[in-house]
C-alpha cells in the first residue's frame, strides 16, 4: 500500500506542445491516502481512464510528478511500480484452474506456497468462488471470469494500489448490485488502497469514501458522498450527482438575496463583491425546493409534470424560462399547473463561472 501523490501532474496524447484547453488531463495536484477506497466518477470522455493509465505507468505523463511514498516514479515501469489493475472485460489463463488463476500474480512473484494457498482460500471465500476452486476457468459464465480477474487484482496484500477499471461493466444487473456491495466490504477486510473508475454515480456512492469527480480533463471536486451532495464544488458536480440533479438557475445575486425572474429569494451567507463580467448562478438541490400553493410573495411557477418515485415526488416546474425540479411535500395536492416555490435558505449555493462561491457569515 502507498499514499499517491499527483504533483502538477497533466497529459496530453497531442504532446506538450498541444494548447492546454486540448489536454486529456488538465494539471492536477491531489493526494490519494494509504488505504483508502477512491472512485473516479464522471461522463465519457473525461479523463478517467488517461488518469489511472498515468497511475499504473501504462500511459507516461506529458507533465508533472508522480509519487509513492513520496518517491518520484513518474518515469517508472508498470511492473516496477507494483500495482494490481481489474478491466472491464476479463484477463484471465482459460486453460488454468480458478485456483491457479487467483495463486498466478502470487507465484510470480516468488511468494512461499504455503502462503500462496492461504490467501487463495482467504479471496476465493471473499468472492465466493471456493466451490469452483479446482474447475478450469474456461467453462465458467463471464461473470464467474470477471470474479476471478477481482480476485487476481486483489491476491497480493504487497501492492501499492489496486486499480479497478470499469469493472462491473459486464456483470449481471443482479450480480452487479452484490459484487459493488461486496468490493466494499472487501476494501474494509484487505486494507488495501483502491481506485474504482466508473460513470455511474451509484456505483461510486456505494464503493467509495471519497469519489473523485472528473469534469473535461478536470478533477472538479474530491470529496465524501455527502459533501458532493451537500456542497458541490462545481455546477456539474451539482447536476450529475443526484436523481434528479440539482437546478442550476442563472440570477443576480448580492448581499443576501438572488433575484430570479423578477422575484428575491433569501441565501444563508452574504455575496457581495462578484466580480463583474462572471456568470451567477443559483444552485439547490430539488430535495430543498418545495412546491406550496400559490400565494403572494412566493416565486410562481407553472408544473410541467410531476415524477412520482414511490417514497418521494418531485415535480418539474417552469419559472420563466428556467426548468427545475421541486420536492411534492407528502399529503400536498396542487389545485393546478400554477404553483408557488419555498426554497431553503441553508441549501442554496451560489455559483460563479461554474465554481461554488463561499459567502461571508
Ligand atoms: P471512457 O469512460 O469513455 O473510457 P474516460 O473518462 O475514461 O472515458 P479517457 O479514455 O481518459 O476518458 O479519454 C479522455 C480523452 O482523451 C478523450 O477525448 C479521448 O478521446 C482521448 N484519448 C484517450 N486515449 C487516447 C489515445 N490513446 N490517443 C488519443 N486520444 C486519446
Amino acid at each position: 500500500m502507498a499514499r499517491i501523490d499527483l504533483v502538477d501532474l497533466a497529459h496530453s496524447y497531442g504532446g506538450n506542445d498541444a494548447p492546454p484547453a486540448s489536454f486529456a488531463l488538465k494539471p492536477v495536484t491531489m493526494t490519494w491516502r494509504q488505504g483508502g477506497a477512491y472512485a473516479l466518477l464522471g461522463p465519457s470522455g473525461c479523463g478517467k481512464t488517461t488518469l489511472l493509465n498515468l497511475i499504473s505507468g501504462i500511459v507516461t505523463p506529458s507533465r508533472g510528478k508522480i509519487l509513492f511514498d513520496g518517491a518520484d516514479i513518474t518515469q517508472a515501469t508498470t511492473q516496477k511500480r507494483n500495482i494490481a489493475q481489474v478491466f472491464q472485460f476479463p484477463v484471465i489463463y482459460d486453460t488454468m484452474t480458478v485456483g491457479e488463476n487467483l495463486a498466478f500474480p502470487l507465484k510470480n512473484r516468488g511468494v512461499p506456497a504455503a502462503d500462496i494457498a492461504a490467501r487463495v482460500r482467504q479471496i476465493a471465500d471473499l468472492l465466493d468462488l471456493t466451490p469452483y476452486l479446482n474447475r478450469k476457468a474456461t467453462r465458467l459464465t463471464a461473470d464467474a471470469k470477471q470474479k476471478i480477474s477481482l480476485g487476481r487484482g486483489l491476491v497480493r496484500s504487497d501492492v501499492a494500489a489496486v486499480l479497478f477499471d470499469e469493472p462491473l461493466t459486464v456483470i449481471d444487473p443482479e450480480l452487479k448490485w452484490q459484487l459493488r456491495s461486496k468490493l466494499k466490504a472487501l476494501h474494509r477486510e484487505l486494507d488495501l488502497t483502491m481506485i474504482y473508475v466508473t460513470h455511474d454515480q451509484t456505483e461510486a456512492l456505494t464503493f467509495a469514501d471519497t469519489v473523485v469527480v472528473m469534469h473535461d480533463g478536470r478533477v472538479v471536486q474530491s470529496g465524501t458522498p455527502a459533501e458532493l451532495f451537500d456542497k458541490p464544488a462545481h455546477t456539474f458536480v451539482g447536476y450529475f450527482i443526484g436523481s434528479p440533479g440539482m437546478n442550476i438557475v442563472p440570477a443576480q445575486v448580492s448581499g443576501r438575496e438572488a433575484r430570479i425572474d423578477g422575484h428575491i429569494i433569501a441565501l444563508k451567507r452574504s455575496y457581495n463583491g462578484l466580480a463583474p463580467g462572471v456568470r451567477i448562478e443559483i444552485g439547490v438541490r430539488p430535495e430543498f425546493v418545495d412546491i406550496a400553493a400559490p400565494a403572494p410573495g412566493l416565486l410562481a411557477a407553472d408544473i410541467e409534470r410531476i415524477d412520482d418515485l414511490g417514497r418521494v415526488r418531485f415535480a418539474r416546474v417552469r419559472v420563466g424560462d428556467a426548468k427545475l425540479a421541486a420536492r411534492v411535500p407528502p399529503g400536498f395536492s396542487p389545485a393546478g399547473s400554477g404553483v408557488s416555490l419555498v426554497f431553503d435558505p441553508a441549501h442554496v449555493h451560489v455559483y460563479a463561472d461554474s465554481l461554488l462561491v463561499e459567502g461571508a457569515s
